[in-house]
């Protein structure tokens, strides 16, 4: 049976996030051809809504306040739910990013709603859509249906593919002025640590580094890789405690969960909560002096080595294709 099917888009800094496109994509299976609408919160939204219709969907809300230029979980919570009131839809689709995390069992409990987070693939199965997702820090992956109520979902960034983009496609975007009043928090200034401007969580090449790196200067030969190919440099929490970087960069159970298309390791161990973060990468480069750390468990390349020889040796390699 073909559904209507709610998809929140995220942007930062003007500019709409991938995960937004991966969140259509999603929503289109769901639909089994029915509408997609995807809602943007904030102001100036018009162009990302057109964005959003040549990447697959059929009509774009945009649930306008000068309250939601930032993200609130109260003030997008309000917004969603009047949208949702309006729209009345079988499913929703958020990413699993920080805001998603955030706002999505909020919003599943004001609905009354059960929720299917962090999926990473979906499938028709018959009436229903089988969604998949890990468990036990991604040891195991469990399957799971919605036969009643709102589908609602988050989706894992990275994980499944977005629809060509159409540019020919066409589609309503249109404004919805929302009533948001009483917030508990309001954001009155962002500051921004200097980053080298890939985000680690949407990044598809991640070059990181553990405690081998043995220093901050050792984060160095890895920047350098990353510049020239265009990744972003995160870290082990061994890396992080030991003051090398910031904990921004920390990748794991108790830092962000990656799925890039290529992952360097460089000196980390492959510690079961390390693994926890980066093991769905879909190909994983280890280097590490030690031939029996755990990471080649993981790895489908391994150069058992010293990364202060190696990495500049795939710099300048990488350097001529
Ligand atoms: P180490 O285990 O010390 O490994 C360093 C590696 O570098 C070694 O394998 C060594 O052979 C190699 N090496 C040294 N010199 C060189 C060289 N010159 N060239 C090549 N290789 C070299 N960890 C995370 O990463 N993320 C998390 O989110 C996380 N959450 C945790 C949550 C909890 C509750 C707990 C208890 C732990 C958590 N940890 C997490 C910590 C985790 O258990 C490990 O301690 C940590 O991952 C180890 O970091 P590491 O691999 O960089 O360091």
């Amino acid at each position: 049976m073909s559904k209507k099917v709610l998809v929140l888009g995220e942007v930062r800094d003007g500019e709409l996030r991938n995960v937004s496109f991966e969140a259509i994509a999603a929503a289109k299976e769901i639909s089994s051809g029915g509408e997609v609408v995807a809602v943007l919160c904030g102001e100036g939204l018009n162009e990302a809504g057109k964005a959003l219709i040549h990447f697959g969907a059929d009509r774009v809300v945009l649930a306008e306040h000068s309250l939601l230029s930032t993200y609130s979980t109260d003030g997008y919570v309000q917004a969603l739910l009047q949208v949702i009131d309006q729209e009345k839809p079988d499913g929703l689709v958020l990413g699993h990013t920080a805001l998603g995390k955030d706002l999505s069992p909020r919003l599943a409990a004001r609905l009354k709603s059960g929720l299917i987070s962090d999926v990473t693939s979906l499938e028709q199965a018959g009436e229903n859509v089988v969604f998949t997702r890990p468990i036990y820090s991604g040891k195991a992956f469990e399957k799971k249906v919605i036969t009643d109520g709102l589908v609602f979902v988050t989706i894992r960034p990275n994980n499944i593919p977005p629809l060509e983009i159409d540019e020919s496609r066409s589609g309503d975007v249109a404004a919805l002025a929302v009533d948001v009043k009483d917030l508990r928090t309001v954001v009155k200034d962002v500051v921004r640590k200097a980053s080298t401007g890939v985000d680690l969580s949407e990044a598809k090449i991640i070059v990181a580094g553990g405690r081998g790196v043995k220093s901050e200067d050792g984060f160095k030969p890895l920047q350098e890789l990353a510049d020239v190919l265009g990744a972003a440099v995160g870290a082990s929490r061994g890396a992080c405690d030991a003051d090398y970087c910031d904990y921004s960069l920390q990748i794991g159970q108790t830092g962000k969960v990656v799925t890039p298309d290529l992952y360097i390791a460089c000196g980390i161990s492959g510690a079961i909560q390390h693994l926890a973060g980066m093991s769905n990468s879909k190909v994983i480069v280890a280097i590490n002096k030690d031939p029996e750390a755990s990471i080649f468990s993981v790895a489908d390349y391994g150069i058992v080595g010293d990364l202060f020889e190696v990495v500049p040796l795939l710099t300048e390699e990488f350097k001529n294709v």
